[in-house]
C-alpha cells in the first residue's frame, strides 16, 4: 500500500461515509475507503455483538455513549427508526434536504410498522392504551425494517440484523464498491497530512504498521466522535467541543397482571410530542434489561428471572450541546439543569403510563444516560463551513459530527440525505 493516491478518501463506513463514497464511485471517481473495524459476519444478531461490535465510552459523570466500529458503522447496532431532518437546518442553515429525504424514503421504501406486525404484542399494546388514556399518543414508528423479512418477535435489532431485514450503511458501501471504490477494513485513520493549508492525504494505522495514503480531498465520516479526534491530531484544535449525545433514560419494571414485552419489538410507538426536549416509546424486555444491566443496576439482575412480565419504556433528551470529546477519545459530559428538567418530566410521564398499563409502581427501575447519537464536535458555523469545508482546504466533514446542538431525533434519514446532498452539490 506504499505510495497509494487517490481522488478522494473517505473515513468511515456509517450513513455519512457510505453514501458519499457510493455517490463518487457512482459517478466514476477515484474513491478509496477506510474503514478503523472489521467486515464482522459473525456476531451479527447474536449477544456477541456488545462484544464486538459496540465501542462504549462513559463519562465520569455517568453518562454512556454507544457506537458501532464495523462496516456499516453504527447502523449495524441501531433500531432503524426513520424521523426528517430537524427544521433548524433549513430555517437557520439554509441546508434544505427534502428532495434528498423524499428521494431516501421512496429508495428505502421507508414506512410506518403496518398493523399486522403488532397486533400480537401483549404488553406494548397496554403502553398504547394507557398513554392514549393519559392524553399522550404513542403512535406507530417509521422504520427502516422491509416487514416481509423481520420476525415481529425477534427484537434483536441493536444485535445487529441477520435476516437482512433492517437496512444498514453496508449496502451503500457494498454499491460504491461495486462501483469502483477501494475498501480497506481495519484502517484507522489517525490525522490529516497537510502541506501548504491543504489536506494532500491521510495517516493510518493498519494490522501491518502505519501507513501515508496520498488524496486530493479527504471526507471526513468517522462519526461524531471518531471525526473530532482525527481533527484535533491534524490542528483542527476547536473540534471536540459542543458534543450532544441524546442520552436515554431506559425503565424496566415488572407488569403486574400479566405478560410485559417480552418478545416485542423495541420502539415500535413513539410519542413525538415533546420533540425538542424528549421523545418516548416502548421499549421490548429484553432490551429494557440490559439496559439496567449496562448502568450496573446490579440489583435489577434478579428481575431476569421475570423476563416474560418485564416491560419497558425509553425517554430520549435532546440534550444540550455541552459534552467534548478529547483528542485521545475520552469523552466529558454531565447532564445539565435543562438537561436534568427535561428528563425528569419524560420520566414521569413514561412512568404514569407504565402504571396505568398495570406495572408494579415499585418495581421500576431507571437507567439513565444511554446515549447513542453523538454529534456536534465539528459544526457547521463553528468548526466547518457551510460547504462542510475544515480551514485546512479540500478537507471535508460529513456525519452527525456536523449539526451545530442536537435535534433531539434519531439522525440517519438526515445524514443519508445530507451525504447525497453534499455530493452533489457541494464535493
Ligand atoms: C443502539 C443504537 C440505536 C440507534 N437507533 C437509531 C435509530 O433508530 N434511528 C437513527 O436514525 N439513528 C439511530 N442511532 C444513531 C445512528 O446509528 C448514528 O447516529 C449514525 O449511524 C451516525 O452516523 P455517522 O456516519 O455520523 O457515524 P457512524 O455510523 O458511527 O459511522 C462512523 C464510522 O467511522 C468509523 N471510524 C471511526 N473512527 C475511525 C477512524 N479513526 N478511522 C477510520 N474509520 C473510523 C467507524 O467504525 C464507523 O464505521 C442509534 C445508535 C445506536 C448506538
Amino acid at each position: 500500500m506504499k505510495g497509494l493516491k487517490t481522488g478522494t478518501v473517505v473515513v468511515g463506513t456509517g450513513p455519512g461515509g457510505s453514501t458519499v463514497a457510493r455517490e463518487l464511485a457512482g459517478r466514476g471517481e477515484d474513491v478509496i475507503i477506510l474503514e478503523k473495524g472489521r467486515d464482522h459476519q459473525f456476531p451479527i444478531g447474536s449477544i456477541m455483538a456488545y462484544a464486538t461490535m459496540y465501542d462504549i465510552k462513559r463519562s465520569k459523570d455517568g453518562i454512556l455513549v454507544r457506537r458501532g466500529i464495523t462496516t456499516g458503522g453504527s447502523t449495524m447496532l441501531y433500531s432503524g427508526n426513520a424521523y426528517d431532518p430537524p427544521a433548524f437546518l433549513k430555517d437557520e442553515i439554509g441546508l434544505d434536504l427534502s428532495k434528498e429525504v423524499e428521494e431516501t424514503k421512496t429508495q428505502l421504501d421507508i414506512k410506518p410498522i403496518p398493523e399486522y406486525f403488532f397486533k400480537d404484542y401483549t404488553g406494548t399494546i397496554k403502553l398504547v392504551e394507557a398513554a392514549d388514556s393519559l392524553g399522550h399518543q404513542l403512535e406507530p414508528q417509521k422504520r427502516f425494517i422491509d416487514p416481509d423479512k423481520c420476525d415481529p418477535t425477534c427484537d434483536r435489532c441493536l444485535f445487529g440484523c441477520k435476516r437482512g431485514a433492517k437496512w444498514t450503511a453496508r449496502e451503500f458501501m457494498h454499491d460504491a464498491v461495486n462501483a469502483g471504490a477501494t475498501l480497506y477494513t481495519r484502517h484507522s485513520v489517525e490525522e490529516v497530512l497537510v502541506s501548504g493549508g491543504s489536506a494532500e492525504g491521510v495517516r493510518v494505522s493498519t494490522p501491518e504498521g502505519a501507513k501515508k495514503i496520498m488524496a486530493d480531498r479527504v471526507i471526513l465520516s468517522a462519526g461524531g466522535i471518531g471525526t473530532p479526534m482525527i481533527l484535533q491530531k491534524s490542528g483542527v484544535t476547536d473540534a471536540g467541543s459542543h458534543f450532544f449525545t441524546d442520552p436515554m433514560s431506559v425503565m424496566a419494571g415488572v407488569m403486574g397482571n400479566g405478560e410485559g414485552t417480552f418478545h416485542e419489538m423495541t420502539y415500535t410507538f413513539a410519542d413525538e410530542s415533546n420533540v425538542g426536549e424528549f421523545v418516548l416509546g416502548n421499549v421490548g424486555a429484553v432490551n429494557a434489561f440490559i439496559a439496567q444491566v449496562a448502568v450496573k443496576n446490579i440489583p435489577y439482575l434478579r428481575k431476569a428471572l421475570q423476563m416474560k412480565k418485564l416491560t419497558g419504556m425509553f425517554v430520549k433528551l435532546c440534550d444540550e450541546p455541552s459534552g467534548r470529546i478529547d483528542a485521545s477519545g475520552k469523552m466529558h459530559k454531565a447532564f445539565t439543569e435543562t438537561d436534568e428538567k427535561r428528563m425528569a418530566k419524560g420520566v414521569d410521564i413514561a412512568k404514569q403510563i407504565m402504571i396505568k398499563a398495570g406495572v408494579e409502581p415499585g418495581s421500576i427501575a431507571v437507567a439513565k444516560g444511554i446515549g447513542g447519537h453523538p454529534g456536534g464536535t465539528a459544526a457547521i458555523g463553528r468548526v466547518i463551513g457551510n460547504d462542510l469545508q475544515t480551514r485546512i482546504k479540500n478537507l471535508y466533514v460529513c456525519d452527525n459530527s456536523i449539526m451545530p446542538h442536537s435535534g433531539g431525533i434519531p439522525p440517519v434519514l438526515t445524514l443519508i440525505s445530507l451525504a447525497k446532498y453534499a455530493a452533489r452539490n457541494i464535493f
